[in-house]
């Protein structure tokens, strides 16, 4: 399972420079969750997203792709 996290910095809450982005990935063979997590170490903001291939509401063209910072997920 893809695991992979990066610092992005700026917390839109306390200025920090800590803020880490993670993608996670989970695929059996009728689901895949793609999801984002946002989160600032100094202060516990917090801001995530899942995409679940079952779910028509929360689908999007490109779930690799993080709704905070754009960054795309690693292949
Ligand atoms: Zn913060
Ligand atoms: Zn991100």
């Amino acid at each position: 399972m893809p695991r992979e996290q990066i610092v992005v910095g700026d917390c839109p809450q306390c200025q920090g420079v800590n803020t880490t982005c993670k993608y996670n990935r989970f695929e059996s063979e009728d689901l895949r969750i793609d999801s984002w997590e946002h989160k600032c170490p100094d202060c516990g903001h917090r801001l995530t997203t899942a995409y679940r291939s079952d779910d028509e509401d929360t689908l999007v063209e490109e779930p690799m792709l993080c709704p905070y910072c754009g960054r795309r997920a690693g292949v």
